[in-house]
């Protein structure tokens, strides 16, 4: 069997994996420690220093580490490292933690994944951290704007002792660490590794040129996607791993494997670029292919890049030597329709003309639900894009109606739910007001603490459903301007939201008073009331405004429909065609 050829960085694979008898110990004595719960990012960080993914590092970096890594790309050693990987804390936790203190570090569920014996604890400059790590303290860099607006203010640094790695439930096959994934490679026989460390998926142009690329540098090919920040709950995480697992099955025989990469990204341009390839060369790949990767972090107040395309590939030849790992040039290929076969784009011969599908077609194709072409990708790619990013008739919405007591909602609910199920093609579920409040929220009252939880209660339901692809009609109250945008932001990731503001006018509102309650309220009987006691804010975003005093129910929902089908949610295979009359003008 060949060993791998290549040490890991700074000369030894470090294990923080503490051996069973002083993992007991530490299991024991941790009664006493204090503890902090990881953010998902930290947990990628502590899973990388664990199993030596971060080699040399042995635990977060103190100030000095962090401080010498900002300012000229090294520990305080001399070792190149390009990036800071600190623990940030809140303040309170801060200032209640001493040097020589021991904080027990926790995953979501409270299990203690290893003890930090703490060495430093220090307020960071995040602008002069910026400056240095981004090259910009904007905050319109997606990194900035990260460690600006999210970090915590504190950090604290020391060794870490392991008692256990974060667990993982998806994939666990393809979950090596550096010690497992250098056997694996000596056991298929590689001396040479080259990774690529993509977030793209892999079409059939990107596995010409990788092959293409590793065959170039007599390496096996490591197809190690980070995925540290990609969420186990999250159907595009598992769509996205099944295809690189497909476009697996494409490269020839033992040429190409896939691992998992815990790695939360940051962002960096040229330093992410040299970062990855330490951490590259620490799972033991001895080249990396580097294309335009990196680069891509859009563009300052003045217009211009962030990062320069060149930088990140720069800056990885720059330390290519010091480094050990060989950068190998990852160039784009495109296809050529009269020869049905791929080329280097800079080999293209004068007068042919490639044929290419830029990003904002497929994004087109998908929304249209197109099949994407067979010489773009292969079937299961295509199926599994197609499932993350549905065409909106197959993906769920929500119709969020919001107005005054008896202006409407509930009865135009109703009605839209009947006609939905009617059409047929995706389950409708209706969280009326009144309804929510007997079950889901039957203990709350109608402070405005209480209204917003059940608010978000409401719209927790309703992005779930959306989700699945069904329907959720809202019809509460929901009065406050601020607590609808919550729950827009819950909902659309998911799928459609659509705010329709019932605007009848209270004194219309109050002669129907189908409840009694706007006169109990008006003789104070009732405290609290909207409209009467307590305040609405009118929306400013609603996609749709109906006045209930112009329209009957049902072309109220016959008006929403309309706008559903504009929007492309309804219509298609499942939904029938012409089965709506007519949308009355307002
Ligand atoms: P909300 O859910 O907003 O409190 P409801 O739907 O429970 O309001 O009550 C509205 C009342 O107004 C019902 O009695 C309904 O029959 C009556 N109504 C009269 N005209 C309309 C209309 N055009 N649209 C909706 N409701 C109407």
């Amino acid at each position: 069997m060949t060993e791998c050829s290549i040490l890991a960085h700074g000369g030894a694979l470090v294990d923080l994996i503490a051996d069973p008898e002083r993992a007991a110990d530490l299991t024991t004595a941790s009664r006493d420690w204090p503890s902090w719960d990881l953010t998902p990012r930290q947990l990628c960080d502590v899973e990388l220093l664990l199993n030596g993914g971060y080699s040399p590092l042995r635990g977060f970096m103190g100030r000095r580490d962090y401080e010498s890594t900002c300012g000229r790309m090294r520990l305080a050693d001399g070792t190149l490292w390009p990036i800071p990987i600190t623990l940030d804390v809140a303040a309170d936790r801060a200032e209640r933690l001493e040097r020589g203190a021991v904080l027990a570090l926790r995953d979501p569920e409270g299990v203690m994944l290893a003890a930090l014996h703490v060495e430093d604890i220090w307020q960071p400059d995040r602008e002069a951290e910026a400056e240095a790590v981004y090259g910009t303290s904007c905050r319109s860099h997606p990194g900035v704007a990260r460690l600006l607006g999210e970090a915590q203010p504190f950090c604290v640094g020391g060794t870490l002792e392991g008692l256990q790695r974060p667990l993982h439930y998806d994939f666990r096959s393809l979950r090596l660490t550096p010690r497992a994934l250098r056997a694996e490679s000596a056991r298929l026989g590689w001396r040479r590794t080259a990774a690529v460390q993509t977030s793209q998926p892999l079409h059939r142009a990107e596995l010409e040129s990788t092959w293409r690329a590793a065959r170039e540098a007599e390496a096996g090919l490591l197809i190690h996607p980070p995925v540290g920040l990609s969420s186990a709950g999250d159907v595009a995480h598992y769509n996205r791993i099944r295809a690189y697992t497909s476009v697996l099955q494409h490269y020839p025989e033992g040429t190409a494997k896939l691992a998992l990469l815990p790695l939360a990204p940051r962002l960096a341009g040229a330093r992410e670029a040299l970062w990855r390839a330490i951490v590259a060369k620490n799972y033991g790949c001895t080249h990396l292919l580097a294309g335009r990767d990196h680069a891509d972090l859009g563009v300052d107040g003045e217009g211009r890049p962030f990062c320069e395309p060149a930088a990140p590939h720069d800056l990885l030849l720059a330390h290519q030597g010091e480094l050990g790992v060989g950068i190998v040039p990852w160039r784009p290929m495109v296809y050529l329709e009269d020869r049905r076969a791929y080329m280097l784009e800079d080999e293209v011969p004068a007068g042919a003309r490639p044929v290419t599908l830029p990003a904002a077609e497929l994004r087109r194709l998908l929304a249209r639900g197109t099949p994407i072409p067979r010489w773009f990708t292969f079937d299961d790619v295509g199926q599994a894009l197609q499932q993350t990013h549905p065409p909106r008739r197959r993906q769920g919405f929500t119709v969020f109606f919001t107005g005054l007591p008896s202006s409407g909602k509930s009865t135009i609910a109703n009605v839209l739910r009947v006609k939905l199920l009617e059409m047929g093609g995706r389950g409708v579920t209706l969280l009326d007001g009144d309804l929510v409040r007997k079950h889901l929220s039957s203990e709350l009252g109608f402070s405005r603490e209480h209204r917003d939880l059940n608010i978000r209660r409401i719209a927790f339901v309703a992005s779930e459903i959306t989700r699945h692809g069904g329907v959720a009609i809202c019809a509460p109250i929901a009065p406050y301007d601020r607590t609808r945008k919550d729950a827009r932001a819950m909902i659309e990731p998911h799928g459609g939201f659509v705010l329709v503001c019932v605007s009848t006018p209270v004194d219309i509102c109050e002669t129907r008073d189908r409840k009694g309650l706007y006169a109990k309220a008006r003789a104070g009987i009732v405290r609290e009331f909207t409209g009467v006691s307590d305040p609405y804010e009118v929306p400013d975003d609603a996609e749709l405004a109906l006045d209930t005093t112009k329209l009957s129910p049902e072309e109220a929902a016959e008006a929403i429909i309309g706008y559903l089908q504009k929007e492309g949610y309804l219509g298609g295979e499942e939904w029938g065609h012409g089965h709506l009359a007519a949308v009355p003008s307002p």
